[in-house]
């Protein structure tokens, strides 16, 4: 299943935060009340608008909220915590008139929403880097794809393949410490997933290279590439178990 895009932005209106997805429980979606998120304003802000009162201008006020997330599955009622500050943003009042309005800019949330919820065949090194992504998704998204990168890393030493190779030197042979780009030829070979991995690893470098940025429509391909492979990987076999029970019918 692709990601559903239209979730995960990191900039909500005061009134509608994103329904994302719990991270306990598969069915559940979070949900706020509006009386649980507190904005505050600091000190230093308040006194700045009374100093500047001529001048002053609704976008030079900080604010800094927390918001209280539930679960909405009555059984799971998991809680998730979001914090950021605000941010005020030009909007489309009416036709031709614009104006500012003040909107929650997420700046972290735990426990994190998964971006790809994992099968229970999907190795714990693997998901637990998965994790560490949904986490970081909102603080810093290079970090977060070049979690996406060691995620598939995980994934090579779990299907045991090897990082060093013998290669040949004079008349011995010298250990050759393998790249990731040397690793996933190794294991995909002649296998559909090869482009996908290497695609992955393409993007999760571009993360790790602190010049480059990665934008979130690279990140979101990324992600529904990842979960085709896992899928692919870790869930034929489950799959094909249900189809010849089917046939059997
Ligand atoms: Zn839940």
């Amino acid at each position: 299943m692709s990601i559903n895009r239209s979730l995960w932005h990191r900039l909500a209106q005061r009134d509608s935060l994103p329904s994302l997805p719990c991270p306990r429980c598969e069915a559940g979606k979070l949900k706020a009340s509006k009386q649980k998120i507190k904005i505050k304003e600091p000190r230093y802000s308040v006194d700045e608008k009374d100093d500047h009162q001529y001048e002053w201008e609704p976008d030079w006020s900080v604010g800094r909220w927390a918001a209280s997330l539930e679960c909405d599955e009555a059984k799971c009622g998991e809680i998730v915590n979001l914090i950021g500050d605000s941010e005020w943003v030009e909007v489309d009042v009416s036709p031709g008139q614009w104006g500012l309005e003040e909107a929650l800019r997420i700046q972290a949330v735990f426990p994190a929403p998964p971006l790809i919820r994992a099968s229970k065949n999907v190795p714990k090194t693997v998901s637990s880097q998965l994790q560490l992504a949904s986490q970081m998704f909102w603080t810093d998204v290079s970090t977060c794809v070049a979690r996406l990168r060691t995620s598939v890393e995980c994934l090579l030493d779990h299907q045991g393949v090897p990082k060093e190779r013998l290669v040949k030197k004079g008349k011995g042979n010298k250990i050759h410490r393998m790249n990731l780009a040397e690793r996933i030829d190794a294991f995909a070979n002649g296998s559909s997933h090869k482009d996908q991995l290497h695609s992955l690893r393409h993007i999760g470098n571009l993360g790790t290279h602190a010049t480059t940025t990665v934008d979130d429509e690279d990140l979101f391909d990324a992600i529904d590439v990842l979960e085709f492979v896992l899928t692919g990987i870790y869930d034929t076999q489950t799959i094909n178990a249900k189809a010849t029970k089917l046939k059997k019918k």
